[in-house]
């Protein structure tokens, strides 16, 4: 079945798709969708959505190679869950070089298609433990937490008046200020907000033309997906943004995809400086 799908199967496959997204939405399952995506930050969102509606259980998925090579094995019987995956292709092209003005040859990969592939959850496997990822960050104070975040934050932090908001990113003076008075939580998740602001929507930010709402649906989309990772639960804040899409698939889709990309982009920050400080 790993072949490539032509057209009428990939128009089946996403109608399987948004038929899936769809149920999710109407019965009012956003919540538990975004607790279980938190933990899937290195798949696509599509791909994170296809694994809940197959698997609402799993908790940590891989093909079979990839268990094998961490010393596990799928059990006998066990059902694969259904990704999608690129197919991608090398191709040549003539490109013409301008400093000297002669043609040459490039090979180039070019998106041709996706195929399901298979993916397993742990729970499907045997063998080794699994090492563990993000336990260093857990289990520290709020203090700490803020601190460390503050210095994996792309632009300055500092705690400062703040009018009637928590906090703000100011994007002509490229720094991010938060209300010193905000509960530990709270202020954690403002500084996460702001951060994710800065990471989608500063001068370099990849969606520095989302409209208003689209930027604030993602920024605390992100916000709430990367302090699951850190082990926050912010559901109370952060979920009341995303209870109105509900009716509008194509705007999930571009914010689900846009606010797992920030959340794992401010994740990879925040690694770097632990490493950074465990070098020092
Ligand atoms: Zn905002």
């Amino acid at each position: 079945m790993n072949k490539v799908m032509n057209g009428d199967k990939l128009a089946a496959a996403m109608e399987r798709f948004r038929t899936g997204i769809e149920a999710l939405f109407a019965g009012g399952r956003v919540e538990e969708f975004l607790r279980f995506a938190a933990s899937f930050h290195h798949y696509s969102f599509s791909n994170t959505l296809l694994i809940f509606i197959q698997r609402p259980a799993a908790t940590c998925v891989a093909g079979l190679r990839k268990w094998n090579e961490m010393g596990r094995w799928v059990r006998k019987g066990e059902k694969g869950i259904a990704i999608l995956a690129p197919v991608l292709v090398k191709k040549k092209f003539t490109v013409i070089d301008e400093t000297t003005n002669t043609e040459r040859e490039e090979e180039r990969e070019v998106l041709v298609g996706f195929k399901w592939v298979y993916v397993f959850d742990v729970a499907q496997t045997e063998g080794k433990p699994l090492p563990r990822l993000v336990e260093h960050v857990t289990g520290e104070s709020h203090a700490d937490l803020f601190d460390r975040l503050a210095a994996a934050s792309p632009v300055p932090v500092r705690l400062g008046d703040t009018g009637a908001a928590n906090g703000y990113f100011d994007k002509l003076r490229n720094e991010i200020v938060v209300s010193p008075h905000l509960p530990g939580n709270m202020r954690i998740k403002t500084l996460l907000h702001e951060i994710a602001h800065a990471v989608a929507h500063g001068r370099d930010g990849e969606y520095r033309d989302d409209a208003y709402s689209m930027g604030e649906v993602v920024a605390e989309g992100a916000a709430f997906l990367a302090a699951a990772q850190l082990g926050l639960d912010t559901a109370e804040y952060s979920l009341g943004y995303v209870a109105s899409w509900g009716k509008d698939l194509k705007a999930i889709l571009a914010a689900g995809e846009k606010m797992m990309r920030v959340a794992r982009q401010i994740i990879e920050r925040v690694e770097k400086t632990l490493v950074r400080q465990q070098v020092a």
